[in-house]
């Protein structure tokens, strides 16, 4: 008695009838690597590195950056970590950034855009970092992932970009590898070109937070359209579903990375729609994991396409039995 017992990594997980399903955490500090690893994630499915540049008069040099990811894959040395490129705009500003002041910020210079433009510099460092630390212990377990992609251009810079700083590591001498790449399906454009964008990479990890927002045109901060911003609307759902549908024809896996992945009463219906990996705040990994073993992939299929059919959120609410 009152000793403090060791954190006990748990399996990982496959539904009752044994398809496998990752169940990650998303990670804002890397005060939050130590309690997703012992609540025993697999993984991380999301590293925000927005952190890195938050209060703060300037951005953190390449060393600052280069510990934090390796800190990642030090908490994880088994697992997957999904480091996301810097995803500021919208609801992020970053005061020495110069973030213009916009009408509709979150239509604006958000995410993938100012990384491919007014803020290549900071985009560049970072896929310095995120290359060297592939090529450091563990590192085979890095994955790369850019946010609020709407177009295939954006993928095609982004891939070029990193061509790019590979060949200057090169030059240098400097060792480097290649992480896994993938984009965040965030908008209803990318959620439509999701087949395009899955043969160019090797993964998708649908936000649903932002993908909510966007296909309901609800704020995602804005109570007076709270129950707009539900990802269970049919046309949410039939976004995901396209997209799982659209990766699953290409060799690349799909995750979801919104707050909708930590939902265990929302489990079945994600493991339905296909994904491969569900990735959430680390304090659902535990409760989700259990909901995994439980299902039963058929089962779940069948539980899918009922939601699917539903012409109203009260409808998909009937069906997961929460109305
Ligand atoms: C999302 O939009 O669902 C997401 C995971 O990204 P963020 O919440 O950081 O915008
Ligand atoms: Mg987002």
């Amino acid at each position: 008695a009152g000793g403090v017992e060791a954190p006990v990594r748990t399996e990982r997980v496959h539904t009752a009838d044994g398809r496998a399903v990752e169940v990650a955490a998303n990670v804002g500090r890397v005060a939050e690597l130590g309690p997703a690893a012992e609540r025993g994630a697999d993984g991380v499915g999301l590293f925000r590195t927005e952190f890195l540049f938050l209060d703060r008069a300037t951005p953190p040099d390449e060393d600052e950056q280069y510990e934090a990811i390796t800190a990642a894959l030090a908490a994880f040395p088994d697992d997957r970590v999904v480091v996301r490129t810097l995803d500021v705009g919208g609801d992020k500003p970053v005061p020495y950034l110069d973030t213009p002041t916009e009408t509709n910020p979150f239509l604006g210079r958000r995410g993938i855009r100012p990384s491919l433009d007014e803020h290549a510099d900071l985009f560049e460092t970072q896929l310095r970092v995120l290359l060297r630390a592939t090529a450091s212990d563990h590192g085979d377990g890095l994955a790369v992932m850019f946010p609020m992609v709407a177009r295939v251009e954006e993928v095609e810079a982004a891939l070029d970009r990193i061509e790019a700083v590979a060949e200057d590591l090169d030059a240098a001498g400097i060792d480097h590898a290649m992480p896994e790449l993938g984009a965040m399906v965030e908008t209803p454009a990318a959620a439509f070109l999701a087949d395009e964008l899955a043969d160019r990479l090797d993964f998708l990890s649908i936000g649903t937070n932002d993908l909510t927002q966007y296909v309901m045109a609800a704020d995602r901060e804005n109570e007076g359209v709270a129950t707009l911003h539900d990802p269970l609307h049919p046309a949410v759902l039939r976004a995901i579903d396209r997209t799982a549908e659209a990766t699953g024809r290409t060799d690349a896996w799909i995750g979801m990375c919104g707050e909708m992945a930590g939902d265990p009463a929302l489990t079945e219906l994600l493991v339905g729609l296909g994904l491969d990996e569900l990735s959430a705040s680390s304090v659902t990994v535990p409760a989700v994991k259990a909901r995994v073993r439980e299902t039963d992939a058929d089962d779940a299929a069948a539980l899918a396409e009922r939601a699917l059919a539903c012409q109203t959120r009260e409808g998909v609410l009937d069906v997961l039995d929460r109305s």
